[in-house]
């Protein structure tokens, strides 16, 4: 049964609406992982993935969004954009894929079609991700195993490897290959009943049922499975109950020639918090791990994404990034999203530098493959004139607009922004900063100043700019 969550239809055709409007480029870009979040009495909150996507939507696709959104949704009155950074996650339900969706023909188009199963009333949607395919993830020495092991149970479900045992760091891709055998499974067999979740989600049922006095009625549910995937089992630690009612689950299941799947951040023989017959239960089957991969792997990885982004990046560029990422896959596609997201928005193409300062920001000092020491922006000297050229960047808006006289509020604010942080941070005079700006007089500087400080107690949205702005300065 397909379902759609609330919001994601009004979104698609939101979209479909804007897409005529916008340039292709930068409708693939940023509205890719978008969704709604909430609409309540005329406001409806559109969700984001990062700041430059809020940023772009905000200043650059604004009036034509809006009117799109009037158009199916006469109702709303405002919109307002919120950074979700777990939007697009492998476990986030509410993102559109729009890379996907808008890229085929029109009268393809069609919301994935989450595979929800229905069990008995109180379970609901397990959703899998259609996003996450055994076939999209790159395979490379260190992933070998546990990818040849996805496979074979996908296809053949409860027979190989019982339980499947994927132990691993965060952000290695186990999540992926949860997700894939869950959709390999489906589409070799569209009948079968797949469960995918966290085991925080497992638990959280488990409290419900105890609440409403029915674990027996819990069990039922978990007969009809065919397979029952448990993501980051970790998070069973010290939950007794959980444990327990997991091991009666898990022993049905099995006994019944039920495929079981598991992920977690260590090996079951590591997982101490956890009961011992639980762990000689995973020890049962077969226990693969997933590593960092190699730095082939990660270049693969780095032009899988180029194709599904459908952006063209010189290749001295993207191994420069495989050759400077040393912490997970996730943090791989990180770098990757934010160098061209930075590129759409500054209407260039993502550059060593521009990658390194990326890289930068994520506390790497050392970095290989940079020929010269390039200044990357930490502790050198600021001017009263690079404040002032970084805020109004950041708004979207000129340096003359900064310096004149324009009361329109979306010219306000920044300016008074920029005499705060410049203020604040660089310690000038108010009488100074009036000068700069324009001739203006020092009280006005000093009003600015003030309606920022308490601005910045209340508004949530002006201290996350501010902060990004510092960032920016190099604070
Ligand atoms: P984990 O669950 O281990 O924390 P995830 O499955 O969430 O990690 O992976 C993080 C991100 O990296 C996901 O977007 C995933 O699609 C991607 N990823 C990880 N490994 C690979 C791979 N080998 N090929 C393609 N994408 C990968
Ligand atoms: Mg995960």
């Amino acid at each position: 049964m397909d379902t759609v969550l609330p919001g994601q239809d009004l979104w698609l055709r939101i979209l479909e609406k804007v897409e005529n409007e916008v340039k292709r480029p930068h409708f693939l870009t940023w509205f890719q992982n978008t969704a709604i979040l909430s609409y309540h009495d005329g406001l409806l909150v559109v969700g984001v993935p990062n700041i430059f996507a809020k940023d772009w939507l905000e200043h650059k696709l604004g009036s034509q969004l809006m009117q799109a959104i009037q158009f199916v949704h006469p109702e709303v009155r405002e919109v307002m954009f919120e950074v979700d950074p777990q939007l697009g996650l492998p476990e986030d339900q509410r993102a559109l894929d729009v890379n996907k969706l808008f890229n085929k023909e029109k009268k393809s188009r069609k919301l994935p079609g989450r595979q929800e199963v229905r069990l008995l009333e109180g379970i609901s949607s397990k959703c899998l991700n259609p996003k996450y395919s055994l076939q999209n993830f790159v395979v490379g020495g260190s992933s070998r195993l546990a990818h040849a092991a996805s496979m074979a149970v996908g296809q053949r479900p409860g027979s190989l490897y019982n339980p499947l045992f994927i132990y691993g760091d965060v952000g290695l891709g186990k999540t992926h290959l949860l997700q894939g055998i869950g959709n390999e499974v489906l589409r070799n067999n569209p009948d079968k009943v797949v469960v995918y979740m966290t085991s925080e989600r497992f638990t959280n049922e488990i409290v419900e049922a105890i609440g409403r006095r029915n674990s027996k009625e819990f069990k039922d549910r978990y007969r009809k499975v065919d397979v029952l995937i448990i993501d980051d089992i970790q998070f069973l630690a010290n939950k007794d109950r959980t444990q327990e009612e997991f091991f009666h689950t898990f022993n049905e299941l099995y006994d019944n020639g039920k495929q079981i799947v598991i992920s977690s951040d260590r090996t079951p023989k590591e997982l101490d918090q956890l009961e011992d017959r639980l762990v000689s239960r995973f020890e049962m089957g077969m226990i693969v791990d997933v590593q960092f991969p190699d730095f082939e792997t990660r270049l693969a990885i780095l032009h899988a994404k180029c194709r599904e982004h459908e952006v063209l990046i010189h290749p001295e560029v993207l191994e420069f990034i495989a050759m400077n990422v040393h912490d997970s896959v996730r943090e791989l596609e990180g770098v990757f999203v934010q160098a061209i997201a930075q590129a759409q928005l500054e209407h260039s193409t993502p550059t060593v530098r521009s990658v390194a300062k990326i890289i930068k920001k994520l506390g790497r000092t050392q970095l290989e493959g940079l020929e010269e020491e390039v200044d990357l922006g930490e502790r050198r000297s600021i001017h009263l004139h690079d404040v002032l050229d970084l805020v109004a960047a950041y708004y979207r808006l000129s340096t003359e607009d900064m310096l004149g006289d324009s009361r329109k509020s979306h010219v306000i604010l920044p300016r008074q922004v920029a005499m705060y942080l410049i203020r604040n941070e660089l310690g000038a005079a108010f009488e100074q900063i009036g000068e700069a700006f324009g001739g203006k007089n020092h009280t006005t500087v000093m009003h600015a100043c003030e309606k920022v400080e308490r601005q910045l107690k209340k508004d949530k949205n002006l201290l996350r700019d501010m902060n990004a702005i510092k960032k920016e300065m190099g604070l």
